[in-house]
């Protein structure tokens, strides 16, 4: 018996049109990140399973649940990555990037690794775009880069999104905060759910952005973190808006946004799209002030944000007609000697960037049915007449129009 294989559950194929759209979005990802200074980085989708754990934290959903991770045959402990600012952290402090003029300023794109229930819009394989920028602690960065994401969600096609913002504090005023939640949720230890349990003895600020309904009840009237910040993280954040204001770039406060990740620090934001029905994160990050040092590298300032190649590309395929149109120009080949003439005047309107088919086979009434199946702009005939007189018949599929071009003129129709 043969064999026919599926794809694993959560690892989805992504197919044409879909990559035509993905494409465009990765090409506005780097035309805009570009323009900012930002230079991709491309690092490894194994890592060891260690610097998650450090990273992500933990008391986080991801570790403790989420991990894909695997023991090698050298019996290390290995991660495929949960997501990507980690491994740009200790590519960072491997190969001594601080040494480099600050600021250091990366993108990166590529498929990351969660084990969940695979849903609509959440797989176990996803891909994410993100920018990391590291040595600089000033609020205009936070400011050029939060700037810099809504461009790109702009050129990618995105509309309709809005941003939330919040500052969490830093390793100052965070602590007395953490005390302060525990002791308004200590009360209510019994009626959190099981994960917010956890969370109120490893990281009681994650209890904030719990999605389970009774724990969203208890915490009506718990402490606001922006009633906590230190004087630096108040200035810190006060200019970061007064930035945002200058820049007439629209924002929400939102106190209780804490972002799933221990590492962050100060800001944090996210930018939703309402178009998929319910409010959903597209993109979300901030400061992560102390991780650098953390993985043994020098004290350094740094930020970032990930955003979701899959929820964009639903988001902007709902809002527009459709991706990829069929070839620009289909050249029905008719008859053995034609196949040469055909490749010829195929290759000079691919150097031109035209999308050309070919139709080498079948009849010329089935090669122009398939034509118009594909949603090709125009036909191109080349057969056994067209060889002997030199000239090609052509047809406008959209409008109509047809005639008759030399072959050496051919590309002048296109342009
Ligand atoms: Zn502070
Ligand atoms: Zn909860």
């Amino acid at each position: 018996m043969k064999a026919r294989f599926t794809a694993l559950k959560g690892a989805p194929d992504v197919l044409p049109p879909e990559t035509h759209l993905w494409s465009k979005i990765e090409n506005a990802a780097c035309e805009v990140f570009c323009a900012y200074g930002y230079d991709e980085i491309k690092t490894p989708i194994l890592e060891p399973a260690e610097l998650f754990l450090r990273s992500i934290g933990s008391s986080s959903d991801i570790v403790a649940k989420e991990m894909y991770s695997f023991t090698d045959k050298a019996d290390r402990s290995i991660s495929l990555r949960p997501e990507g600012t980690a491994g740009v952290v200790r590519a960072y402090v491997e190969h001594n990037l601080s040494l480099r003029p600050a600021p250091q300023k990366f993108f990166y794109r590529g498929p990351m690794f969660r084990y969940e229930r695979p849903q609509k819009g959440r797989q176990r394989q996803f891909y994410q775009i993100g920018a990391e920028c590291f040595g600089t602690a000033h609020p205009g960065m936070d400011a050029e880069l939060i700037v810099m994401l809504m461009a790109f969600l702009e050129k990618a096609g995105l509309r309709g999104f809005s941003l939330e913002l919040n500052s969490i504090g830093c390793r100052q005023c965070r602590p007395a905060f953490k005390q302060r939640l525990k002791e308004f949720f200590g009360p209510h230890l019994d009626v959190l759910c099981p994960d917010c349990q956890r969370r109120y003895e490893q990281n009681p600020l994650r209890i904030l952005d719990c999605k389970v309904e009774r724990c969203s009840a208890v915490r009506a009237g718990a402490p606001l973190i922006s009633e906590s910040l230190c004087e630096d993280c108040r200035m810190h954040f006060g200019t970061l808006l007064g930035l945002l204001d200058a820049m007439e770039t629209p924002y929400t406060l939102n106190p209780q946004m804490v972002r799933g990740l221990d590492y962050y620090t100060r800001t944090v934001f996210e930018v939703t799209s309402g178009q998929l029905g319910a409010q959903n994160a597209v993109a979300a990050g901030g400061r992560y002030d102390l991780l650098v040092s953390e993985f043994g590298g020098p004290e350094t300032p740094a930020l970032g944000f990930a955003a979701g190649m899959e929820r964009l590309s639903d988001i902007i395929l709902s809002a527009t007609a459709s991706g990829q149109a069929g070839p620009e120009v289909f050249i029905a080949s008719v008859g053995g000697e034609a196949a040469a003439a055909a490749l010829k005047t195929a290759s000079a309107l691919r150097a031109g960037g035209k999308r050309v088919e070919v139709g080498w086979e079948g009849s010329l009434k089935s090669q122009l049915r398939r034509a118009d199946k594909m949603g090709a702009g125009h036909v191109v005939i080349i057969g056994g007449d067209e060889l002997k007189s030199g000239s090609f018949k052509w047809k406008n599929l959209k409008n109509g129009e047809s005639g008759e071009t030399a072959a050496g003129e051919i590309f002048k129709l296109f342009i």
